[in-house]
């Protein structure tokens, strides 16, 4: 038995009409669709001789072959969706992992040179409890225990709760940290979400990491005055100054792209609150938040001092005040190089001309890294570039080369984890 990629097709139009409807998937995690999906995958999984199953307390399902060598090869996915979801996203990477352990098992009689262990992260999404990166970050020990402690659902059920039913105890679920004792290489293999690679009209991509966020809101404060008798020199208008950003940040992030083999940074102006917020009124106060996101750390400071200096500089210009909070942030997630070659050889060896590109969305490969595992992901394209919808689509023979590619990197790092014994 070799490599079979159109059983992965196969197996994921399977799970998409076991746990999909009309508007799309409907795996949210905690829920009995998403447990209907995890008994698919445990079914599969048996069926692959010498393979052990069990979940880890933060509800990490694990399948484990063996090795000669204690050191793990680690494929990960998410089986989990958001309600009304594509068929792709995140399962693509589980149920390829499946086949490539069928592969494995079968090839090297149930006994491969390392050990290769397949991940289906717990609650990817965060749809329900808007908590993303639930397993892999309580894995990788950066969940935050008192925020994540306090959520709750719609419904307000909380989180704690709703992972009692699923058998697990909320206050253990960092001890799944053990799991990551023997990982010596990680990969995920995930539907790009964007249309990058549809526009460069390529199969697969290499991710070099995922960005690092600086998100800001940013408050314009002038002088409310009335609209038909304030000459127009004499206004102190706080939307004049924050209007001003607006095309600036389109010029910042272009600049953020310029040097050596650098790839670009995205900033976005996504919400405009204006006081009084009358017609008949010059803007007295603008708040606007500005979200912000590069690979290099570096770049990511130069982007926002940048923002910083012409948000100064507008609000001189106008004769108005601003003050800056910060939102949120987090740093920059930086892939391993060696498997960023390996992923690159891998996509060429298959046939197709390979692409280097950071990814915007975070993704469980992230946590993985910042636990200190060498990491590397591969995108396959994104038909329209779009997820978390039910249009989301990958034209078929894009899935298959996905998975010949993949199984290719699982080769390559498998070799790569051997020679480090
Ligand atoms: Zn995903």
């Amino acid at each position: 038995m070799s490599l079979n990629p159109k059983r992965t097709v196969a197996d994921l139009k399977e799970l998409r009409s076991l746990t999909g409807d009309d508007n799309g998937a409907q795996r949210v995690a905690f829920t009995p669709t998403w447990a209907k999906a995890r008994a698919f995958l445990r079914e599969k999984i048996e069926k692959i001789p010498g393979v052990e199953i069990h979940n880890d307390e933060a509800g990490n399902f694990w399948a484990t072959l063996q090795g000669k060598s204690e050191k793990a090869l680690l494929i990960g996915g998410h089986i989990d969706s958001v309600p009304n979801g594509g068929w792709l996203d995140g399962c693509l990477d589980t149920l390829a992992g499946v086949e490539i352990l069928r592969r494995i098992a079968q090839q090297h009689k149930g006994k491969p040179p390392v050990t290769i262990r397949l991940v289906d992260w717990c609650d990817e999404e965060g749809a329900r409890f808007g908590k993303s990166l639930f397993g892999s970050s309580a894995c990788s020990g950066k969940i935050d225990m008192n925020e994540t402690r306090e959520l709750k659902d719609k419904k307000g059920i909380r989180l704690v709760d709703a992972l009692k039913e699923h058998g697990i105890d909320f206050e253990k679920v960092k001890d799944s940290g053990k799991e990551l004792k023997n990982a010596t290489a990680y990969i995920e293999l995930h539907i790009e979400q964007g249309p990058v690679l549809l526009d460069l009209n390529l199969p697969l991509g290499t991710v070099l990491g995922t960005f690092g966020v600086e998100r800001h809101a940013i408050t314009f404060r002038g002088q409310a005055a009335h609209s038909g008798s304030t000459p127009m020199h004499r206004r102190r208008d706080a939307f004049l100054a924050a209007a001003k950003m607006s095309s600036e940040i389109y010029e910042i992030a272009k600049r953020s792209g310029q040097g050596p083999s650098r790839t670009g940074g995205v900033c976005t102006i996504g919400s405009c609150i204006t006081k009084p917020g009358i017609v008949t009124s010059v803007v007295e106060e603008c708040r606007i938040t500005l979200d912000q996101r590069h690979l290099d750390a570096q770049a990511l400071q130069q982007m926002l001092s940048e923002a910083k200096s012409a948000s100064e500089k507008f609000a001189k210009q106008g004769n108005v005040e601003v003050s800056w909070e910060r939102i949120w942030n987090i740093e920059p997630i930086v892939f391993s190089n060696q498997l960023i070659d390996f992923c690159d050889q891998a996509i060429s060896e298959s046939g197709t001309k390979p692409h280097r590109m950071p990814s915007g969305p975070l993704h469980d490969a992230a946590e993985v890294a910042r636990a200190g595992v060498p990491t590397v992901m591969m995108f396959v394209q994104s038909l329209r570039g779009i997820s978390h919808n039910k249009i989301e689509d990958t034209k078929e023979e894009h899935l298959e080369l996905a998975v010949t590619a993949f199984n290719k990197l699982a080769d390559k790092a498998m070799a790569w984890v051997a020679s480090d014994m």
